[in-house]
Formats: C-alpha cells, structure tokens, sequence
C-alpha cells in the first residue's frame, strides 16, 4: 500500500500550493498538544497553530469529550425558522466579553465569510435607512480573507492580482507605519469628508498575512475616533487576533473606542470546527427588523450556527478564560519579550515584531520584502527538517503558537531560528 502522502497527490489540490513545484504533502495522522505527528511517526511542534486556529493544543480532550456528546444529540439542523442551545448558550456567552455593546451575532462557517457578512450588514445599514453611503475603506496590504467581497476590501497583492478585474473598489489608506501613522490618519479623515464612506475595515493592531505588521494602539482609536466623526460604521476583523492572541482577549480591548461589527473565526472553536461569526450593535440590528421583507438580511450558509461548532466554541472558551490559561498567555508573551531583547541587533534580522503571543522576525535578504521572496522554501524546509512548523511568510517567519506550548518547545523554536541566522542560507 503507498503512503498517505503517495495517495494524496493523485487526487487532492491543496490551499495556496503551488502544486507542480510542491513536493508531497506530509500526511498527519494524529495531533495532541503542540504535536502534529506524521505517518513515519515524526512529531513537529506546530508554531502556527495550524493556520492560527488551535488555542489549547489539538485533539484537546475536554473539547472532544463536549463535542462527541452533541453529536450524538444533535449534529446539525436548520438554521433559518430553527435554533438550539448551544447557540443560544455561546451568543449569550460570548457577546458580554466582546469589545462595546455587541448584542447580536450572525454565524457563519470560516473567516472570509465573517467577513463577507459584515460588509454585507455594514452596506445595507445605510441602504436600510436610506443614507446615500456605499464605499468602503482599507488599509493598504490587509488580508480579510479569499472570497471575492474578501478579497477586494484586501490590499492588491499576489494573493488577489489573477482576479482583479472582479474585484470592487475599495478607498485604501496607507499603512500606518512609524513615520507614517499621521499621513495615514490624514487620507482617513479626508475620505471620510466625502460622506460617502460605509464602513472602515481593519485588522486591529496588526496585519496578518501581509507579513505580522504592527500598528499602534493610539492610531487604531485615532482611526476608530474619525469613523464615529463623520458616522461610519467600523468593521473589526478580529479574526487572526480574537481569542487571546494580542494578549487580550480581543484586539480592541487594547483602546477605548469600540468598533460597530466585529468579525470572528480561527481560534473561536479552539481551532477543532470550521466556524465563523459577525457581531453587531443593536443599532444595526434595528435597520434590518422591519415589516418590509426586503430589509432582511439576504445570506445564510447551510451549516450557519452548526451546533457543533457552537459546542466546540463554548469548551474553547471554558478553556480560554481559565486562570491557567491566562497565565500561559502571559507567559508566552513575556517568553517572546525576552527572546526580541536576545536577537534584535542581529544584522540578519531587518526588523523584529511582537505583539502579545504573536512574534515575526523580517529576515535581510537581497531580495526585497515579498510573498514569493527566494529564500521562503528554504526557511520552511530548514525548520521541518528540525520538526518545526512554521511557514514563513516570504522572508518573514513567525511564532503564533497554542498556548499549551512549554518553555522548554519556546527555546527550542527560539534556538532554531537562532541557528537558522547563522546557516548557509544566508551566507
Ligand atoms: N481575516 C483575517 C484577519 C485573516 O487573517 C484571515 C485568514 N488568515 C481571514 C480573515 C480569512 O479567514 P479564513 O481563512 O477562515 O477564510
């Protein structure tokens, strides 16, 4: 019989994999804790929490043992004209602990569907109470997901270039990097002169995919303080950065201003269940209840508010607010810290990022910044050779681990990227 990974290769496309070039996929035949193991038995330390979805380490038993017991009560029903407990118990839940007054939430299957919900609301607020506002605004080089409404509030890069054409148009501001936050601030307030503006989108305090890229808090209130100004709605794409990873539960506890819609996924089940979810203000709500049916909300995904996801989420959450888990939240943080202090005059880093549980080192090269930057194959092979996953993003490697990682896998992870600096890669 061939293996697993042999057998893949006939059949299975796989997701941003460049399927000629790509030798085969390593095929996991179980996950406990921090581990992914493979079929030869190879165990790697997963330092991305497979796509920045796993909270408290996989196959965790506590979320396994709630989500068997749903699924032998009930697996899935109908979402429109039905509900169920665990729906009802995780928005009763969850939305007390989001940032401002979130009272209603719409749930969907992944990320990008959080997203496409929440610009999907934010238009048609305005359309519902008649006021003439339908352009969005971004920030130059986010990431809101791969589906076409997604997709164009993103920045123009080569994750979205096949496909411009279909993309819709979006009003970008500059990313406010240091020396830039003001000039970024500036085409803010002069876009949203216009009284034209829906929505602003952000990845709060920091980009994901665009390469882990900082952003300070006083510039995240700034932007949400002109969006209250001049009456347009904030939308908080709190995907990569709800759950813990910033340090706070969520991205927008670390300001005062709060957002109107907030859109969650990844780590909302502990990373066990597809699952997304859009919340809201009643304010919002209140635009769409209406006697006139064309008021509604025109979306809805078969598997919207599956119970066993909403199953999934309240473990998660049972774990997450725990005291220990708060704890290893800090000490990770405070692990990353130190680690920053140890490299950051290296003169192989270009510069070193850490916000919370998430820390990024943008390596020098001679090739500039980049996606598609050469020397991506080589880091990631580097560190699977050492049983690490992680998967850089170009030249630009990050840590984004569950927070059942130990110590002892943090050195070894920090040792690692220590040793790759110094390898012939960058000689
Ligand atoms: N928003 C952000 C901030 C993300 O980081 C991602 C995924 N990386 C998405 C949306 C899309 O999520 P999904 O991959 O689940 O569609």
């Amino acid at each position: 019989m061939h293996s697993i990974s042999h057998r893949d290769k006939q059949h299975i496309w796989h997701p941003y994999t460049p399927m000629k070039l790509w030798p085969e996929a390593i095929a996991i035949t179980r996950g406990e804790g921090v581990f992914l193991t493979d079929e030869k038995g190879n165990q790697y330390i997963d330092a991305i929490s497979s796509w920045w979805v796993n909270l408290h380490g996989h196959a965790h038993p506590y979320i396994a043992q709630k989500v068997s017991e749903q699924l032998h009560t009930l697996e899935h029903s109908i979402f429109a004209g039905f509900t169920h407990l665990p729906a009802v118990l995780l928005a009763e839940r969850l939305l007390p602990l989001l940032p401002g007054k979130q009272e209603k939430i719409f749930y969907s299957d992944n990320g990008s569907t959080a997203v496409e919900v929440a610009l999907k609301m934010a238009v048609q607020y305005w359309s519902n109470i008649d006021v003439p506002k339908k352009r969005i605004v971004a920030l130059e080089n986010a990431y809101h997901g791969d589906t076409v409404g997604a997709m164009s509030v993103s920045g123009r890069s080569p994750f979205n270039s096949n496909f411009t054409s279909w993309l819709f148009d979006v009003d970008f501001i500059p990313f406010p990097s240091v020396g830039n936050a003001e000039k970024s601030i500036a085409v803010l307030e002069y876009l949203l002169q216009s009284g034209d503006i829906a929505a602003l989108i952000v990845e709060p305090l920091i980009q994901g995919s665009a390469g882990m890229y900082t952003y300070s808090a006083e510039v995240l209130d700034a932007y949400f303080k002109l969006c209250k100004k001049y009456n347009t709605l904030i939308i908080a794409d709190e995907v990569m950065t709800g759950f813990g990873r910033t340090g706070k539960l969520f991205a927008c506890e670390h300001i005062d201003t709060t957002p109107d819609i907030i859109c969650l996924s990844k780590g909302i089940t502990g990373g066990s269940m597809p699952f997304g979810a859009t919340t809201t203000t009643q304010k919002i709500f209140d635009a769409f209840y209406d006697d006139d049916k064309q008021k509604m909300l025109y979306h809805g995904h078969s598997y919207t508010g599956n119970p066993l996801a909403c199953t999934a989420a309240l473990a998660s959450l049972d774990l997450l607010l725990s005291p220990d888990c708060i704890h290893s939240i800090q000490r990770i943080s405070s692990s990353h810290s130190s680690f920053v202090k140890k490299v950051q005059d290296k003169q192989q880093i270009r510069d070193i990022r850490q916000l919370g549980t998430i820390l990024a080192l943008e390596l020098n090269t001679s090739d500039d910044t980049s996606y598609n930057n050469s020397l991506r194959d080589g880091i990631y092979q580097y560190f699977i050779e050492r049983k690490i996953l992680i998967r850089p993003l170009g030249n630009i490697i990050y840590i984004l681990p569950p927070y059942c990682i130990q110590n002892e896998e943090l050195e070894y992870i920090y040792e690692n990227i220590i040793s790759l600096l110094d390898s012939p890669l960058f000689k």
